[in-house]
């Protein structure tokens, strides 16, 4: 079997360019899209995030600005923080870099953004949105994915998807987002007995465990398509998927690759929800309900 490897990084670029043009109109309307991105705390990881996302931001024409705490500021602070950007006519969408300090309780911070400006998506509300098939903003890794599956004109109706993993920034609204284009979905996690069988029977296999490469070619079928979302630093410095790249090569129909898969979607699609934040605040269109 000659696998396609899916090039993410090839179709974010394509993407981006069609929504430059969408933030462009926006500019001469005299409404420059505006993203601002909150990060506490010195994890290193997390800083690299933020300078890719504001560069990102830079190159598609969107304002973007940062709000660095240290580890241990009061979680007060970024309330106050959160509602002024919510007051802010620049500011279209606002993002809190995760993981969050230990002593924060994400869920307050996360709720605490007003609905129109989620463009992660992670809001209870949005959430609820999403699982009722009206999406207000889609979270971006999974939205990648989907956007990926479609511009490979990867048919999912009607397909086995499964998905290995029930977090909540990926594997749970990844699983929506199939269910809600008619695929047949699966969900596994650690505790599903005999991993394999439900892999092999995946047409579309989509990964996000942070297991490195615990996918092999023996678990998947034949022409799957197979989406791998992990990203892993390995001891050498390398980065490597959920996914064994060497091994399903050669069995899988389509394989998106780490680096250069859903990495580069993931950023795309932030750039996507924001500009289409923008649209709306532009159009004068409410979303959500009225605090
Ligand atoms: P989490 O740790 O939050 O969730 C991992 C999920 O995988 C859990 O549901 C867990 O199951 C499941 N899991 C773990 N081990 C196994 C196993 N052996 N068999 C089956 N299921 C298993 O991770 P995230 O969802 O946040 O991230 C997953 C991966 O995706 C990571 O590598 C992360 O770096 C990457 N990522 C990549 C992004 C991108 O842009 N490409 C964006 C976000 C994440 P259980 O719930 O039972 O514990």
């Amino acid at each position: 079997m000659s696998t396609q490897i899916i090039d993410g990084k090839k179709i974010a670029e394509l993407v981006r360019s069609e929504w430059r043009v969408r933030a462009e109109k926006l500019i001469q309307l005299d409404m420059k899209p505006g993203l601002a991105v909150i990060i506490v705390g010195d994890n290193a990881a997390s800083a690299i995030y933020v300078r890719n996302k504001v560069k990102a931001c830079s190159d598609i024409g969107i304002y973007s600005e940062v709000h660095s705490f240290p580890g241990n500021t009061d979680q007060n602070e970024i309330l106050t923080c959160i509602q002024t950007l919510n007051n802010n006519p620049h500011i279209h969408g606002i993002l809190v870099q995760l993981p969050l300090p230990a002593h924060f309780e994400n869920n307050r911070i996360i709720t605490s953004i007003a609905i129109e400006k989620d463009v992660d998506g992670f809001h209870f509300y949005n959430v609820g949105a999403l699982v009722t098939g009206n999406t207000v903003f889609s979270p971006c890794t999974p939205y990648g994915v989907m956007v990926m599956l479609q511009r490979k004109q990867i048919h999912v109706e009607g397909q086995h998807a499964v998905v290995v993993g029930r977090s909540n920034i990926v594997g749970k609204p990844m699983a929506l987002m199939l269910l809600e284009q008619g695929a047949t979905v699966t969900i596994c996690t650690s505790k599903t007995r005999n991993l394999p069988e439900f892999t092999k029977s995946a047409d579309i296999l989509v990964v996000a465990t942070g297991r490195p490469r615990m996918i092999t070619g023996e678990m998947v079928k034949s022409g799957a398509v197979v989406i791998d979302v992990g990203i892993n630093r390995l001891a050498d410095g390398t980065l490597c998927g959920d996914v064994d790249f060497a091994s399903v090569n050669g069995v899988a129909g389509y394989l998106s690759p780490v680096p250069g898969g859903v990495g580069p979607m993931t950023i795309t699609m932030l750039l996507c929800n924001t500009i289409l934040a923008a649209e709306r605040a532009h159009a004068g269109i409410c979303v959500g309900y009225t605090r």
